[in-house]
């Protein structure tokens, strides 16, 4: 089915907006056009939600979250920024690994099970899309997405 990704990023904000701690602010810069896109709706939230749960999780008190998301050629590119914990440089690439998570100790007072980001990574993979973090160790993480507009050829054949 058709999304409209511009929606239904507004819509998943908003959500997220409205049950946040107040300390922790949005910002957000959308793309301002309807982006209609051939994706499992259900499935693109999840990753959203997962992505941004974690933004939250390991922002602290006074911290923003910075939204973007832009059309680049046949793609959209969303990126969602916090000014948390970070992640170090080795562990980039892992915390996309099933059950990884970086600090053992504080993840456990944390909560969770270390599958979010692996699952959001499947389900882009199988969007041919991307994903892909950017940290620095104790100033904050992002986390960029690429979602085709497209099928190619080969792919709608
Ligand atoms: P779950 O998502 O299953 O509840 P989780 O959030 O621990 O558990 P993932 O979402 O897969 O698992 O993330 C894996 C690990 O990557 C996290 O445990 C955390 O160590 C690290 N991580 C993910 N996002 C961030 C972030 N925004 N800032 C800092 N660390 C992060
Ligand atoms: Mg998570």
């Amino acid at each position: 089915q058709k999304v409209n990704l511009r929606e239904l990023i507004h819509q998943v904000i908003d959500r997220f907006e409205m049950s946040k701690n107040e300390k922790i602010t949005f910002e957000k810069y959308i793309y301002d056009k309807p982006l209609p896109v051939r994706v499992d709706r259900d499935k693109i939230i999840q990753v959203l939600d997962n992505i941004i749960s974690n933004a939250l999780k390991y922002s602290p008190d006074g911290g923003k979250v910075i939204f973007t998301m832009n059309k680049e050629g046949n793609s959209v590119h969303i990126s969602i920024k916090d000014e948390g914990v970070g992640i170090p440089k080795q562990n980039l690439t892992k915390i996309f690994d099933r059950f990884y998570r970086v600090d053992k100790a504080r993840s456990r007072e944390i909560g969770g099970t270390g599958l979010g980001l692996a699952i959001a990574k499947e389900v882009v993979n199988a969007h041919n899309g991307e994903i892909w973090a950017e940290s620095e160790y104790g100033k904050g993480t992002t986390i960029h997405v690429k979602l085709p507009t497209h099928q190619t050829r080969e792919e709608s054949a």
